[in-house]
């Protein structure tokens, strides 16, 4: 399916930002089948009516459903109104390639990317995987600045480090590197502890990166899943959480409502302290956003 380009650029998520209201996204991933895109189709109609600010689209790093990002973000853009921030990773990637999706998003009317270095399927990064100087996040942010000087971009930051970096120091200063290249914000990995955030955004300031930090929550669905996850990512799960998803035995409809019951409280926290809003990990799933956007109006 291609979607004809709207003839209306989308506004900057930066502008967004600027009103000072706090801001809610949304991080789809790409499916890898039309089964998938049916699915998605149904979810992102669900989700349509809690009104998301913008939606992100991850894109597989090295290999798979990379040309999906591009589809799906029409999809969303097209077909739901929805404001699309696809994602974008160097990893197996020339300049030239690149410079080819940046285009083709900057072509529909997409002026919102989230910059990326991108780990390899595998995991940790293999000598050949980062072509032409594309190494670090930084060093796409500096080549979409350069091609498309109106994008606004997104970049990674790790409240709880990134798991290659040997410091918080070395890696607040690569941080402030993506910023000093043009980022307008940071969106953060997945924690489960507010307080990494908060030490997180204070090292952040105290080094001058001051654009909008927003935190990345992502609702706990199994423990399996979760203890995958942050294994991968490097977040720690607090013992508190554990236990209440332990007690819940093998019951997922109440571990989900732990899950929900976590993520409400992390936000709401998040938002009284200032935080400029939250970017859900949704899974592809609408009911966790739908049952966090209930609890959240009340
Ligand atoms: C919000 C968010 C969205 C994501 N979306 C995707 C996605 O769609 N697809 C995907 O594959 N992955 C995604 N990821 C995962 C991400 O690709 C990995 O965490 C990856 O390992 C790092 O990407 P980065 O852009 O943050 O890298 P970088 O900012 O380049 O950092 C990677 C490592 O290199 C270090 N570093 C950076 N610059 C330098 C330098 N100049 N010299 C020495 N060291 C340096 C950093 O400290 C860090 O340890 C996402 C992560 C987050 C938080």
């Amino acid at each position: 399916m291609s979607a004809a380009p709207s003839l209306q650029p989308d506004r900057p998520i930066s502008e967004l930002f600027a009103m000072g209201r706090p801001l809610r996204s949304l991080e789809f991933y790409p499916p890898r089948d039309d089964a998938g895109v049916e699915a998605l189709r149904q979810t992102a109609a669900a989700l349509r009516r809690i009104g998301p600010d913008f939606v992100s689209i991850t894109y597989g790093a090295g290999g798979g459903t990379r040309e999906r990002t591009g589809e799906m973000s029409a999809l969303l853009r097209d077909e739901f109104g929805f404001t699309v921030m696809p994602h974008l990773t160097a990893v197996n990637h020339t300049r030239a390639e690149v410079a080819a999706v940046a285009g083709e998003h900057y072509r529909r009317g997409i002026r919102n990317i989230m910059a990326l270095r991108g780990d390899l399927p595998n995991g940790s990064p293999a000598a050949g995987a980062f072509k032409d100087g594309l190494c670090f996040g930084s060093d796409v942010v500096a080549l979409l600045r350069e091609l498309h000087p109106d994008l606004c971009l997104g970049v990674a930051g790790y409240p709880e480090k990134h798991p290659q970096a040997p410091s918080f120091e070395a890696d607040m200063e690569n941080l402030k590197r993506k910023v000093d290249a043009g980022a307008s914000f940071v969106t953060t990995q997945l924690f489960f502890d507010n307080d990494a955030y908060y030490r997180f955004v204070d090292r952040c300031r105290a080094a001058g990166i001051d654009v909008p930090i927003v935190p990345g929550i992502m609702p706990v669905l199994s423990l399996k899943q979760i203890t995958r996850i942050t294994s991968m990512c490097g977040a720690s799960l607090p013992d508190r959480l554990v236990r209440r998803i332990e007690a819940a035995e093998d019951q997922p409809e109440i571990i989900e409502a732990v899950g929900i019951d976590w993520a409400l409280a992390q936000i709401r926290d998040l938002l009284a302290a200032g935080a400029p809003g939250y970017h859900l990990y949704i899974l592809n799933r609408a009911r966790s956003a739908l049952t966090l956007a209930a609890g959240l109006a009340a």
